[in-house]
């Protein structure tokens, strides 16, 4: 049996962050299509353990993600499992965009960032700028090359597809920005909100945290 617990709309170019109980599901949801939701995770618990990008890579071997993958913590633990994709195209390379960014590849001055929107969003939990952990890029499309460069483009996901995984580990806060970048393709050149669903299945026999 599935109940809701929480819904979090992530408005176009903003951040939000929520908590995600043991065993629960997070769906994250492009509403519009063609838009990059960028993720982060910490314990709320343990301020010395968080999602690693870099640790779940060397765990899957990959520079994707998919269903069954376990996502890792900087402390070799799973924290995540990957339910459902309905994308199959994600980024586990490319850093959030930053102030820096827009001013140094742009010329933009006071555009709204993912780093920025992350800081904005854990302010209740009292997190300061270079605490924030590096980012996985769900429904980024980042096509590796064989020259194993890699590329940026529009994203392939379509209104309402679904990146679905299941919490864990205990006294875990997610957050995710709807990125703002909108002058490069990675969002369709279209910033467009993201949706958050807190969903507890109550069929889960979540592991010891
Ligand atoms: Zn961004």
């Amino acid at each position: 049996m599935m109940k809701l617990i929480e819904e979090v709309l992530v408005p176009a170019g903003h951040g939000r962050a929520f908590r995600v109980p043991r065993g629960a599901l997070l769906e994250i949801v492009d509403v519009e299509g063609q838009q990059v939701a960028d993720f982060i995770s910490i314990r709320e618990d343990n301020r010395t353990e968080w999602l690693s990008a870099t640790h779940t890579r060397s765990t899957t071997l990959r520079l994707n993600l998919g269903v069954g993958d376990r996502l890792q913590t900087n402390w070799r633990r799973d924290i995540y499992e990957v339910i459902q994709d309905d994308v199959g195209m994600h980024d586990l390379i490319t850093s959030m965009c930053d102030a820096r960014r827009y001013r140094l590849d742009y010329g933009v001055e006071d555009h709204r960032s993912c780093r920025s929107n992350f800081l904005e969003a854990l302010k209740p939990w009292g997190y300061e700028e270079w605490q924030i952990p590096d980012v996985i890029n769900i429904f980024q499309n980042a096509p590796i090359r064989a020259d194993r460069t890699f590329g940026n483009e529009i994203p392939t996901s379509k209104p309402g597809d679904k990146f679905v995984m299941r919490a864990l580990l205990d006294g875990l806060v997610a957050a995710i920005s709807a990125c703002p970048q909108d002058l490069n393709p990675c969002n369709g050149f279209h910033p467009s909100p993201i949706l958050a669903r807190i969903v507890q299945d109550h069929a889960s026999k979540p592991e010891e945290g």
